[in-house]
């Protein structure tokens, strides 16, 4: 019986510089993990990444206090009309737009977030995603913009890169705040909430060491939370699902319906959004090993080596 599996899955269209999402899943006594981190994370930085795989597929996670959880729709920078008809198709009531594009000017942002709203009309949520893109000025500029395009902005999420930056521009606009990539490690939450720097934490499970981790670490925050996946296969994502279906209070929709970025994936059961909404699963689903998404052998030897010198590292049994 195999107890490992390493997947090569293209992507719909590149994401973080990457075409291929690649990773190894994990079987161990409580079901599947999924160990991907990016190519170019240190093996350090894969520690906690190797924790939650380990967590899943050992342990399991704790009991859900929620059956299904609503997730957004992502809408990247594209004409307004594709916004639009992408929105609408989506059957998601809450849509992240992303913004602060070098290919995309504040004006093209404002006339694609009012398609987005056209499209969820006035009960959806409209949130943006700048991607640390801005300075403290232009963010304030920015979001006032996008904030009166929108008819009102659910969230702002990460204008500026730093934690003092963030704080600032907190203190000069009505819009929350939501802190992303400045919460990769499990400290980071804690270091935002004590800078009053933002209002919303987004969480990924991975980056944090795994599910009980998570919980721990946004108790310790204190700020509510929104649960993003890393772009996983439905094998990782489920853990996501995990979080998101045990996090006492869940007042925002979640970034897990990432599946579809995905040009497949390792199950037949795959994690995909019905209506806006994704089940909390009881553990990660079973892989489908016949299936089309096996790495050649030279990417399956790099992934295994990368697994054992990660173990190492963490102190575990030496790399099976
Ligand atoms: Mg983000």
């Amino acid at each position: 019986m195999t107890d490992h599996h390493v997947y090569a899955l293209p992507l719909r269209t590149r994401f973080r510089g990457v075409t291929v999402r690649e990773g190894v899943l994990l079987r161990g006594a409580a079901g599947w993990g999924e160990f991907c981190p990016f190519a170019d994370y240190s093996d350090a930085e894969c520690v906690p990444w190797l924790a939650a795989a380990l967590e899943a597929s050992e342990h399991g996670w704790p009991a859900p206090v929620r059956d299904r959880v609503e997730v957004n729709t992502t809408v990247p920078v594209v004409p307004p009309d594709r916004a639009r008809a992408m929105v609408a198709a989506s059957g998601c009531r809450t849509a992240k737009v992303k913004v602060a594009d070098p290919r995309s000017s504040l004006r093209d942002d404002c006339e694609r977030v009012a398609a987005v709203r056209d499209a969820l009309g006035p009960s959806g949520a409209v949130r943006v995603d700048a991607n640390a893109a801005w300075d403290v000025d232009t963010a304030v500029t920015a979001i006032a913009e996008l904030d009166r395009a929108a008819g009102g902005l659910e969230y702002v999420e990460q204008p500026c890169p730093s934690v003092a930056d963030l704080a600032a521009v907190r203190r000069k606009v009505d819009v929350r705040i939501a802190a992303d990539e400045s919460i990769r490690r499990a400290e980071d939450p804690l270091r935002v909430a004590v800078a009053g720097a933002a209002d919303v934490a987004v969480l990924k499970v991975a980056p944090l060491g795994g599910v009980r981790r998570a919980l721990a670490v946004a108790e310790a925050a204190g700020l509510p939370c929104v649960v993003s996946s890393a772009v996983e296969s439905s094998v990782g994502l489920a853990a996501g699902l995990a979080l998101a279906g045990a996090l006492p209070s869940l007042d925002f929709a979640c970034g897990l319906g990432t599946i579809s970025l995905l040009s497949g994936d390792v199950t037949t059961g795959s994690l995909s959004a019905v209506d806006g909404y994704l089940p909390v699963p009881p553990r990660a689903p079973e892989p489908d090993l016949a299936a089309d998404v096996a790495a050649g052998p030279d990417t399956a030897a790099r992934w295994l080596g990368r697994l054992a010198r990660v173990r190492s590292l963490a102190g575990g049994p030496p790399g099976h």
